[in-house]
């Protein structure tokens, strides 16, 4: 009996030495899927992603890295940490009782970085600048990687327009603070304006695994307004200053709705640009904390917040499930 178990035993070491063979084989031959680098990045050796303290010196990105089928970003780490852990048990991983997830980014002090398997999760901060670095920094860490087609998906908060709070909007198309469907750069002085379309098939896909009956919420899919700012830039009365009047503001959101407008956040049409820009597959999701047809402050109580927050990760847990298994 002892004799059959060793046997055993070897012949399932033989079998993962094989398979672990092959994998390492096809790392090498796997080759990123990214499109439209700069031409200077095989220049930069090592590579070193500031913002979240990583580099390709130190860090062999194909290993650590490499398996990574899904990003999402979200804009604080606290939140970015707990969906972490949300995520790792809807697709069925486990850490060990006294092991914690560990924020990889957590010297670069700007930005949280979490692994769970395929997934990264990171905080972007508010606005686009902010998420703007981040990605420049992420896309070439999948690109370092070699990941296969990883889609980037940004879960967040918004105002509503014309939906009821909690209703998760998906974006089809996002338009900046001049009501132009597009991301602008500014390079040496000049403005270049980069297109901001989503996934449309990721966006209706993602909105059919809303079940309004059961989940208690809808989901749609519309255009979203980046602001450049919270109060005058998305038409609040209630910031420091306000030089227009509430009937300014409610023609402002009114001409929004008219241009299928579903609500207003800070950070899509970066990261629809750069994300189209690489050839990636990609969506943005967030949960209506508040009608701005029906006002500017949000008054709704904290923990309903954090039960309408879940509401977008349900979807995308629902969605990696079925990508995965
Ligand atoms: N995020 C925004 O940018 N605006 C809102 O009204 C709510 C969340």
């Amino acid at each position: 009996k002892a004799m059959v178990k060793a046997q055993n035993k070897r012949i399932d070491m033989l079998i993962k030495h094989v398979k672990e063979g092959c994998a390492a084989d096809e790392d090498k031959e796997k080759e990123s899927t990214i499109q439209n680098l700069s031409p200077y990045l095989p220049c930069l050796c090592p590579d070193v992603l500031f913002h979240l303290n990583l580099d390709t010196a130190t860090t062999a990105f194909p290993k650590v890295f490499g398996d990574v089928r899904f990003v999402c970003l979200g804009g604080t780490a606290h939140r970015m940490e707990a969906f972490a852990y949300f995520i790792m048990r809807e697709i069925g991983l486990k850490l060990s009782t006294s092991a914690k997830l560990k924020d990889l980014s957590e010297d670069g002090h700007r930005y949280a970085l979490f692994k769970v398997g395929p997934v990264l999760c990171a905080s972007h901060g508010i606005g686009c600048p902010s998420i703007s670095i981040l990605l420049h920094e992420l896309i070439k860490l999948v690109h370092h990687a070699k990941c296969q087609n990883p889609i980037f998906i940004r879960l967040g908060t918004c105002g509503g327009i014309g939906v009821e709070p909690g209703t998760v909007v998906i974006t089809s198309e996002a338009i900046d603070g001049q009501l132009r469907a597009a991301h602008e750069v500014v390079v040496h002085g000049q403005a270049q304006l980069r297109p901001t379309q989503l996934d449309a098939e990721l966006a209706e896909e993602l909105k059919t695994l809303c079940k309004p009956g059961k989940d208690g919420f809808v989901a749609v899919v519309g255009k979203t307004l980046c602001a450049n700012d919270f109060y005058e830039g998305q038409s609040r009365l209630d910031g420091a200053f306000c030089d227009y009047t509430p009937a300014k503001k409610l023609e402002f959101l009114q001409r929004l709705s008219e241009l299928g407008v579903t609500n207003i956040e800070m950070e899509s049409t970066a990261f629809a640009a750069l994300t189209a820009q690489a050839n990636i597959k990609s969506a943005v999701m967030c949960v209506a904390i508040l009608n701005r047809l029906e006002g500017d402050q949000i008054t709704t109580p904290l923990d309903t917040l954090h039960q309408w927050d879940m509401r977008p990760q349900m979807l995308v847990a629902r969605y990696m499930r079925r990508v995965l298994y």
